[in-house]
C-alpha cells in the first residue's frame, strides 16, 4: 500500500500513473530504490542525450562545468541575509559566489540591478507583480492565444497573488498585441502593469509603444523573457529594458542554458529596493546557492560564446522552418527567432502532433496560435533550437532533420531507429567557456566535456 492517498481533483490517467508508481515504491527496500533512482537516471541521459531529438525550446543542456557546481557541496549551505552581513557563520566563499553570479548577470544583460535569489521562472514573475501590483489590482498580460503564460493568469503567480488579468488584444497578422486596441484598453481598466514576453516568441515586440501606454496610465511594464532571454543575453534580440520595460524576468534553463531557477532585472532603483525585500526577507529564507555558482558559470559561457550562440539558434531556427514549409507543412507565420509554430489541425491538435513525434524519439509540445481552435487539444505545435545548436547542429543538418519530423509526423515508428542513429553524431555541449594555456577565455564551439580536474582547477594546464 502507498503512503500517498488517492486525489480526487487529479485526473484519472494522471492519478492512475502515480498510485502505480507509489505503490511499486512502497514495495522496495531500501537498497532497490536506490538501484532504482539510479536505473531511472540512466533512462533519462539515455532518452535525452542518446536516443532523442529534442526541438522543445524550454529545454537545454548544461555545461558539464555549470553542472558540476550543483554537487560541489554548496546547495546544503543556508545563506541568510547581504553578503557582508550574513546571520549564519562561515560564508565567506559562498557570499563571493552570490555577488559573483549577480554582477555577471547585470552585465550580461545590460542592468543595474539583478536578483538572483529566485527559485523559478513563475516566482520570478511572482516578485514582478508583488514589486508593481496589490492584490485586487489590474494587469493586462498576453493570452495563451499568443503564448502568454499560465503565471500571468488566473491559475498562475498572479492569481494566487489576487491579480485580476484582462487579456491583451492580439494583432491577428502578427503574433503579438495590438498596440492600437491596448491603448483603449489600458485607458478602460487602468491596469497597473502590463506584461509582454511569451512561451511563443515569433517577431520582436512592440516594448517602446507599450511602455508610452503605460505611461498614459500609470502602470509599469513588465518584460517576460522567460524564452527569449537566451536571444536577448547573446544580442539576438531587442533589448526590452533599453527600450523601456521596467522589469525583465526569465527563467534560466530554457535558451539561457543553464541550471533550473529564474532571475529579476531591472535599472530602477525603487522596483530593485522592492524585489530585494520580496526575495529577503520576503519568500525565500536561504536560497540555492548551487543553483547561482552554476548560473555564474552559465554568464560566463555568455559572455565569451553568446553571440555566436544566440545568432546560431535564430540561423538554425530559420532554415528548419524553410524546410518544413518546402516539405508542405503547415508553417505558422514564420520566425525571425529561436523558436517557431506549425499549425497542428492536421493531427488533431498540438498536443497530440507531438505525442506521435515522441514515438519518434523527437521531442516538441503544443502551443496555443491565433487561428481555428481544435477541441480538446491547443491548436499548435511549438519547435525550437536551444538545444539541437548546443549539442553541435548546424543549419546544414536541418534538411535532414526536417525529413525526420515531416515523417514522424506520419508513420513515426518508421523512423524512430534513424532518428536515434542520426543523433548520435552530435555529442558534448558547444558555445562554453573554455580557459586557453594563455589564460584568456576563448569561445569554445567544439564540446565541452565532463572534466573534473579542470572543474576543479582553472589555472592554465
Ligand atoms: C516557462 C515560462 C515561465 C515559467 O518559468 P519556470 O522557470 O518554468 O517557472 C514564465 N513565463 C513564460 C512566458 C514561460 O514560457
Amino acid at each position: 500500500m502507498a503512503a500517498l492517498a488517492h486525489r480526487p481533483w487529479v485526473a484519472e490517467p494522471s492519478e492512475h500513473r502515480v498510485r502505480a508508481i507509489a505503490a511499486a515504491t512502497a514495495q522496495r527496500t531500501p537498497a532497490a530504490q536506490l538501484a532504482e533512482l539510479d536505473r531511472l537516471v540512466t533512462e533519462n541521459r539515455r532518452i535525452h542525450d542518446v536516443d532523442s531529438v529534442n526541438l522543445n525550446p524550454a529545454t537545454n543542456v548544461m555545461n558539464p562545468r555549470a553542472e558540476a557546481m550543483l554537487s560541489a557541496g554548496l546547495g546544503s549551505r543556508p545563506s541568510l541575509g547581504h553578503p557582508g552581513d550574513k546571520y549564519e557563520m562561515g560564508l565567506e566563499a559562498i557570499e563571493q559566489i552570490e555577488v559573483i553570479a549577480a554582477e555577471l548577470v547585470a552585465e550580461v544583460f545590460g542592468a543595474r540591478y539583478a536578483e538572483i535569489r529566485v527559485p523559478s521562472g513563475a516566482v520570478a514573475n511572482l516578485y514582478a507583480f508583488m514589486a508593481t501590483c496589490e492584490p485586487g489590482d489590474t494587469i493586462i498580460a498576453p493570452p495563451p492565444s499568443i503564448g502568454g503564460h499560465v503565471t500571468h493568469h488566473t491559475g498562475g503567480s498572479a492569481g494566487q497573488y489576487r491579480l485580476n488579468t484582462v487579456p491583451a488584444p492580439v494583432d491577428p497578422h502578427r503574433y503579438t498585441v495590438d498596440v492600437d486596441a491596448l491603448r483603449v484598453l489600458a485607458h478602460e481598466v487602468r491596469p497597473k502593469l502590463i506584461t509582454i514576453g511569451s512561451s511563443l516568441n515569433l517577431v520582436p515586440h512592440p516594448v517602446s509603444k507599450i511602455r508610452e501606454i503605460a505611461d498614459e496610465v500609470g502602470a509599469k511594464v513588465l518584460f517576460d523573457a522567460a524564452h527569449l532571454c537566451g536571444l536577448i543575453a547573446g544580442h539576438a534580440w531587442q533589448q526590452p529594458l533599453e527600450e523601456g520595460a521596467h522589469l525583465m524576468t526569465f527563467s534560466t534553463y530554457k535558451s539561457l542554458g543553464g541550471p533550473a531557477g529564474g532571475a529579476v532585472v531591472t535599472n530602477d532603483a525603487e522596483l530593485a529596493e522592492r524585489v530585494d525585500r520580496i526575495a529577503f526577507p520576503g519568500l525565500t529564507a536561504n536560497f540555492d546557492v548551487a543553483k547561482s555558482a552554476a548560473l555564474a558559470v552559465t554568464m560566463i559561457d555568455w559572455q565569451v560564446a553568446g553571440r555566436a550562440y544566440a545568432a546560431a539558434m535564430v540561423e538554425t531556427a530559420a532554415r528548419l522552418a524553410d524546410e518544413l514549409a518546402a516539405l508542405g507543412l503547415p508553417l505558422y507565420g514564420g520566425t525571425t527567432s529561436h523558436q517557431f509554430a506549425l499549425s497542428a489541425q492536421r493531427w488533431g491538435g498540438g498536443q497530440h502532433a507531438a505525442r506521435t513525434l515522441r514515438e519518434a524519439n523527437i521531442l516538441t509540445c503544443g502551443i496555443g496560435l491565433p487561428a481555428p481552435s481544435v477541441d480538446g487539444d491547443v491548436n499548435g505545435l511549438r519547435l525550437g533550437t536551444p538545444e539541437i545548436v548546443r549539442i553541435g547542429m548546424k543549419p546544414q543538418d536541418m534538411p535532414d532533420l526536417a525529413g525526420f519530423v515531416a515523417r514522424g509526423l506520419v508513420e513515426p515508428l518508421e523512423v524512430t531507429a534513424d532518428v536515434s542513429a542520426w543523433r548520435r553524431q552530435f555529442s558534448g555541449v558547444h558555445y562554453t567557456a573554455s580557459v586557453s594555456t594563455r589564460r584568456q577565455l576563448a569561445v569554445n564551439t567544439s564540446a565541452a566535456q565532463i572534466d573534473p580536474a579542470e572543474a576543479s582547477d582553472p589555472a592554465p594546464r
